[in-house]
């Protein structure tokens, strides 16, 4: 290997139960996938296709660790979301072999500033400011290969709860997600998959504890400061 100018930026680890850590490559996020979230938002779910944003591997803050109140925003949400962990490559990949690729899964919060991702919106620009900057992707230990579907997702802020669902109200499954995005995508071992968060979004202050589950996975828990 050649020299660099300086040292190659880490690669983020997200802790695994039972076994080595998850080297995270990229994030991809997927946009309404819970009807009543799509419209608390204001939005009607298209059927037709999901759609997609993404974050940096650099935005990841471990499950842990406090969130400083990010710049530029006066409306912090939280998104609470099932992750999805890629373990093999896939392109163009059947719905039927979706889950062959599935490393594990865990609990991740999709922190948004919520008043650029609506100015970016109202002027149709990408919504990078508002999803994707520092510690904006909060993701807990990863389980390996599990049975999901049954499983309730929840958030609580300061002890009360804000967002309860289903992983069975997803709009799409995870393996029509994981279809879908192969075809646009070379899916690659590290890349993880944010699915979308249930209604319940809101904002969150300095101070505020986040304690965010998925069946018994580990919790995403983080404080606002
Ligand atoms: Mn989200």
């Amino acid at each position: 290997m050649t020299d660099t100018v300086f040292p190659p930026r880490p690669t983020p680890v997200i802790p695994v139960e039972g076994t080595a850590g998850f080297p995270v490559g990229r994030i991809f996020c997927v946009g309404r996938n819970y009807a009543d979230h799509a419209a608390e938002m204001g939005h009607e779910v298209d059927r037709e296709a999901p759609f997609y944003f993404t974050k940096s591997a650099h935005a990841v803050l471990l499950s842990g660790q406090d969130m400083p109140y990010p710049p530029r925003t006066a409306d912090l949400h939280h998104e609470m979301e099932l992750v999805v962990a890629i373990g093999a490559t896939a392109k163009d990949i059947s719905e039927a072999d979706a889950m062959n690729v599935v490393f594990g899964y865990g609990c991740g919060l999709d922190m948004t500033r919520r008043d650029l991702q609506a100015a970016a919106k109202e002027k149709r620009r990408p919504w990078d400011t508002g999803k994707d900057f520092d510690n904006a992707a909060i993701i807990a230990p990863l389980r390996p290969t599990a049975d999901i579907d049954h499983l309730t997702i929840k958030l609580d802020v300061n002890g009360k709860t804000r967002q309860q669902a289903k992983l069975s109200d997803m709009v799409w499954s995870i393996p029509e997600i994981i279809a879908d995005l192969s075809t646009l995508y070379t899916l690659q071992p590290g890349d993880l998959i944010m699915t979308g968060t249930p209604a319940g979004v809101g904002a969150v202050v300095k101070g505020d504890v986040l304690h965010g589950t998925i069946g018994d996975f580990a919790a995403v828990e983080t404080t606002i400061i």
